[in-house]
């Protein structure tokens, strides 16, 4: 492993400095990254410890509630006033990796996290990731990658509580040379705009909170987090539901793909048809269909077109109270 320059900052703007340096990288929980240096996918010239910053609360103010970078996936799980405002993030958090995960791995550096194509992490590829000419998953192993938005590069965003939280309409609060507030979907970058990044973030910034909007009563939510095995593992798929009701009927309609694309995805497809329709399973069913609606297959996934469609309609039935 190359040799590093280790900074432990005291304050976000020490921090924001200490990152702008050529080379440097922000180290959390160090779930991935350490993996990624002994894996030699990076080799940064410093490493800014975020251990000291004061980033490790959830707050409530103006009616939201702000999440702290180093909150962990653990704190988001137990948090009871979070589980009764915004149960689907809780179970997003309390679904992901081990329980030793769980309390290292941080929100900010969940949402940093980089994919977790088996190519793109082995060191015996140049990916285009990696700087290469080839997406090995398109002709390789792609049992687990995108089944939408893979034409330039097939690995899936790894965060499953991105998911819930771009259904929440959740905004991510960035410190750097000029501060900054960007919608969670928008932060993620599809291949086709930067290969090289999967998140908004340019050298010197730093994410400092994670906003989620306060849900008025009428707007039901849920989560699914499908897996290969009962045990901790990665998901096949995972799903997000908000459908904001009126009576039986749905004036209003989030419905978020994870583990499907190179970024969480709208399924704006579905959206449409649950928007001003009574939700019953009929509505669910051919929203699921729709939500499946171009989807591009490689050789080894088109299991993954099938279990999405399925996991849609029950995720919108459960959000309505009608769990199948
Ligand atoms: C067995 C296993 C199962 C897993 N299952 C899941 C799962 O189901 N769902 C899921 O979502 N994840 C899963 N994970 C991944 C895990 O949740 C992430 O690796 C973890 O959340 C990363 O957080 P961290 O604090 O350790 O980040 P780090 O490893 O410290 O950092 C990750 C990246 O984010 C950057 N970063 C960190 N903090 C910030 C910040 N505040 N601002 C800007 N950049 C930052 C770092 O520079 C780095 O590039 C699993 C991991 C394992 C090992």
């Amino acid at each position: 492993m190359k040799s590093f320059e280790w900074v432990q900052p005291e304050s976000v703007a020490e921090a924001t400095a200490a990152l702008a340096h050529p080379g440097a990288m922000a180290l959390a929980g160090g779930v991935d990254l350490l993996d990624r240096l002994k894996e030699r996918v990076d080799a940064p010239s410093r490493l800014v410890s975020l251990r000291r910053l004061p980033l490790a609360e959830i707050v409530e103010a103006d009616g939201e509630t702000a999440i702290g970078a180093r909150v962990t996936l653990a704190q988001i799980a137990a948090d009871p006033k979070l589980a009764r405002s915004h149960r689907i993030l809780a179970d997003a958090a309390s679904h992901a990796a081990t329980p030793q995960v769980r309390a290292m791995a941080t929100l900010g550096g969940n949402l940093a996290q980089r994919p977790r194509c088996w190519y793109f992490r082995s060191e015996a590829f140049s990916c285009k990731k990696n700087g290469g000419a080839t997406c090995f998953a398109h002709a390789g192993d792609n049992q687990l990658h995108a089944i939408f938005g893979n034409a330039t590069c097939a690995a899936t965003h790894p965060s499953t509580l991105a998911t819930a939280l771009v259904a929440l309409g959740a905004r991510v609060a960035i410190a750097g040379k000029a501060s900054r507030t960007v919608d969670l979907h928008g932060f993620f970058l599809a291949p086709e705009k930067d290969l090289a990044r999967e998140v908004d973030l340019a050298p010197g910034e730093l994410i400092t909170h994670v906003v989620v909007p306060k849900l008025p009563a009428t707007v039901k939510t849920a989560y699914t987090k499908q897996v290969a095995k009962q045990s901790f593992d990665w998901p096949i798929v995972d799903v997000a539901v908000a459908l904001r009701m009126d009576g039986g009927t749905c004036k209003e309609a989030k419905v978020v793909l994870g583990a499907v694309a190179p970024t969480p995805r709208r399924a704006t497809e579905a959206e449409r048809v649950l928007t001003g329709a009574a939700v019953d399973v009929i509505t669910a069913g051919r929203a699921a269909k729709a939500a499946v609606t171009g989807a591009t297959p490689l050789a080894h996934n088109d299991h993954k077109v099938a279990i999405l469609e399925v996991v849609v309609a029950r995720t919108i039935l459960a959000a309505i109270g009608k769990a199948v």
